[in-house]
């Protein structure tokens, strides 16, 4: 019997156009010295809508602090129902400290991780299973602690996309290990590299039509493995330096993300899933020695 090749779209639910910055451990907006969320709960909801007009379920990594804003923004918590409710840390914290220079301990690790998973609980009613660094980087002090908060997966490593899909495998920590559910890196047939991440699409760097064939054409060679797509909800509506778009570049980001839900949706060679649901699923993969110099992949 042929299955399907599973295809996941997941969301980083975080600040617009939020980075890292110098001396501090949570994230700010382009211009703010604060995260601002007015274009991510914009796009959350449309995220959300255009979801529910093709029938895709997704994984949705929450910060913490957005959880705080989803009542006030008039998104309701029914309104997650289906999706997968997964962590993305409290305050987009950089944990590993790179740019600002505060690298966390593990025990600092945990306990922003903890303050994420009460503040998901409280506000949705619900517990992640998965984790998502901010900025998708993590070190051995952060994937301890990841480890200590008992997540079943994580989805925070960056892996070559073999002609198979996505594979899942188990970064190991001594006799403590979980699921790593990667994100792609890929070359195109210009030899450009394309990722999982949509951001190109938004930048009018891509088309998502790129993205779609290439889905297309690894479901027909192997059904085995996974796709994975991801997106942040402020993206629709704002830019990578967090300027507002055109309305008309809005509409034409909007229609881009439907055509591909649409195509997740219609087309037979795909089996539209959660990040939790591919866990559940497939085989776990090759148990491999966590690396702190260069992830695990
Ligand atoms: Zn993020």
């Amino acid at each position: 019997m042929s299955e399907r090749m599973m295809i996941c779209l997941s969301a980083d639910v975080d600040g617009d156009a939020n980075r890292a910055v110098p001396g501090r451990i949570e994230s700010a907006s382009p211009g703010y010295d604060e995260a601002r969320y007015d274009a991510c709960l914009e796009g959350f909801q449309i995220l959300l809508d255009l979801l529910g007009e093709s029938g895709i379920r997704s994984t949705l990594f929450l910060e913490g602090r957005v959880c705080r804003r989803l009542a006030d923004s008039g998104i309701r918590s029914d309104a997650l129902a289906g999706h997968e409710i997964a962590c993305h840390g409290y305050a987009h914290e950089d944990f590993t400290g790179r740019e600002s220079g505060i690298p966390m301990s593990r025990g600092d690790c945990l306990a922003a991780i903890n303050h994420s998973i009460r503040t998901i609980r409280e506000t949705t009613g619900r517990d992640p299973a998965g984790f998502r660094a901010p900025y998708t980087r993590i070190n051995k002090s952060l994937f301890e602690a990841v480890l200590d908060a008992g997540f079943r997966y994580d989805s925070s490593l960056t892996c070559e996309m073999k002609t198979c899909g996505l594979k899942p495998f188990r970064p190991a920590s001594g006799s403590r290990e979980l699921i790593e559910l990667p994100l792609a890196r890929t070359k195109d047939s210009k030899g450009r590299t394309r990722g999982s991440y949509l951001w190109p699409v938004f930048e009018k760097r891509r088309s998502i039509e790129e993205y779609i064939m290439s889905a297309e054409a690894l479901s027909g060679i192997s059904p085995n493995g996974f796709i994975q797509f991801a997106l942040h909800p402020w993206h629709l509506v704002v830019d990578e330096n967090g300027r507002r778009f055109s309305e008309k570049r809005i509409a034409g980001n909007v229609d881009a993300l439907r055509r591909l839900c649409r195509a997740m949706s219609d087309r037979g060679s795909f089996r539209a899933v959660t990040l939790d649901e591919v866990c559940a699923s497939s085989d776990a993969g090759e148990r491999v020695e966590f690396d702190d110099a260069q992830g695990v992949c």
